[in-house]
């Protein structure tokens, strides 16, 4: 085939944004948006046809354009039904939000905000006060800051407190903590420099105390939030490294990942470290998310010794990692929850953790008789996740849903995410798994339609 011939269903941009179809879009897209598109389309096609790929009808390149048009202005990110039982999941946006939570978004997002002024006398103040008295309250720390999330945090106490120094890290604990934030990597870009001292199962106190120097400027532990070394293992308490660190006069700072401030036991959880314990024990800084177990928006909160946090709050780091207003106003909503005590009423991520588990299996059994014969349910678990409580599981009661002959399960499954209401679930043994645990009263109705429009 010559190329001449291969290109001639090719339709002129004239032609296409003349079409109907295409005309029909100039209410609400600029001409500059739909002529771009049309280019970009018409010259993919060209490289297609000139690959010997057949050419489409006309109407097939003008319903595409207008959808690939159309797809522009879908807003997004949007919610999704989280019926996999993975309570803190990174990749569905972490936690939800109390409704306190969202309605101080909200109010402080439709106008101006004393976000920075003293409106006692007017002068200029700083956006951390708004949370500061409160996470000092809940914690016993001296101070705190607030920044844009625990990895910025982990970076700005680095860079202030340890460039060109040493910082001692248990090799069990120089690990990545998903999404390529590795803590050898971290420390290199914040220009301090890793000491790694024992193994990766047993580190022991000498082992922090011989590699101590004058260089040393602190001994840092990192929760392993998201795996677990079992067996013969050996860790030092953030309490011993505090008297080490005292005893030398070298800064302690504790990464505790999820920042939890409820005792996860008395669910039947493991033990997740809590940053009032580690600031009572005396550590210099401890640093933690606030959208994991905290229940919150997406932040970093460092909190501990005053005179450590004042290089923090004047580095030049502290502005490139700053937290806006609105989540400032949604952390803030979600700490006052915690001064009340209705963390566990109020908060999302706390309800889920500590529904019983007779209130899931009566759920499932009325959401199986609802879908009607191909689901029954099964005893399962239900994880913490996002980086906390590794190897911790709730126990749950699962809705299954066996798939018929004709059909394949991750089909269905694309299909359930596709729904208007996308819904994210589990595969397992080629069944679809619905965990209740994650999924909100209100979205009930929502589910239920998604599950019968594609089990038709
Ligand atoms: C999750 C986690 C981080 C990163 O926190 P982000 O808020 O996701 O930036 C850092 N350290 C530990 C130990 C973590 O678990």
């Amino acid at each position: 085939m010559n190329s001449k011939s291969s290109f001639r269903g090719l339709p002129s941009v004239d032609k296409v944004i003349s079409d109907k179809c295409i005309q029909d879009l100039n209410d609400q897209y600029s001409h500059e948006t739909i002529v771009d598109v049309t280019r970009q389309y018409l010259e993919g096609l060209r490289v297609s046809l000139s690959q010997g790929n057949p050419c489409p009808s006309f109407a097939d390149i003008t319903e595409e354009i207008a959808s690939q048009i159309e797809s522009l202005s879908t807003v997004g990110p949007r919610p999704v039904i989280n019926a996999t039982g993975v309570i803190i999941h990174t990749n569905l946006g972490r936690s939800p939000l109390s409704a306190d939570a969202v309605v101080a978004m909200k109010t402080v997002s439709e106008g101006y905000t004393n976000l920075e002024i003293d409106l006692e006398n007017g002068k200029r103040g700083s956006r951390n006060v708004h949370v500061e008295q409160l996470l000092c309250q809940l914690t016993g720390s001296e101070d705190a800051l607030v920044v844009n999330n625990n990895a910025s945090a982990v970076l700005l106490t680095l860079s202030s407190l340890c460039k060109r120094k040493e910082v001692i890290v248990s090799r069990g604990h120089a690990v990545e903590i998903g999404g390529k934030f590795r803590i050898p990597d971290v420390m290199r870009q914040s220009g301090a420099k890793l000491v790694e001292v024992g193994t990766t199962n047993k580190t022991y106190l000498t082992d922090y105390e011989e590699a101590i120097t004058p260089k040393t400027a602190a001994l840092l532990r990192v929760h392993s939030s998201n795996f677990k070394v079992i067996g013969f293992t050996e860790e030092v308490n953030i309490e011993e490294m505090v008297k080490l660190g005292e005893w030398y006069g070298v800064i302690v700072l504790d990464d505790l990942g999820s920042g939890c401030l409820l005792d996860t036991t008395q669910y039947g959880l493991g033990n997740e470290p809590r940053p009032q314990d580690s600031i009572a024990v005396g550590t210099g800084l401890a640093m933690f998310s606030g959208d994991k177990l905290l229940g919150g928006p997406q932040a970093g909160i460092i909190v501990g010794q005053k005179h450590l946090m004042d290089k923090l709050k004047k580095h030049p780091l502290a502005r490139a990692v700053r937290i806006d207003k609105t989540r400032l106003a949604a952390l803030s909503a979600t700490l006052i929850h915690y001064l009340k005590g209705e963390a566990t009423e109020k908060i999302p991520v706390w309800r889920m953790i500590a529904t019983p588990l007779n209130e899931i299996e009566k759920r499932a059994q009325k959401w199986s008789d609802q879908i009607g014969n191909l689901a029954t349910t099964a005893p399962g678990e239900s994880t913490v996740g996002g980086g906390s409580l590794p190897g911790s599981t709730l126990p749950t009661r699962l809705v299954v849903i066996k798939i018929p002959a004709n059909r394949k399960v991750q089909d269905l499954a694309q299909e359930l995410r596709k729904q208007p209401f996308p819904v994210v679930c589990r595969i397992e043994r080629s069944s679809l798994i619905l965990d209740l645990r994650t999924v909100l009263p209100e979205e009930d109705s929502s589910l239920l339609q998604a599950l019968s429009t594609v089990l038709k």
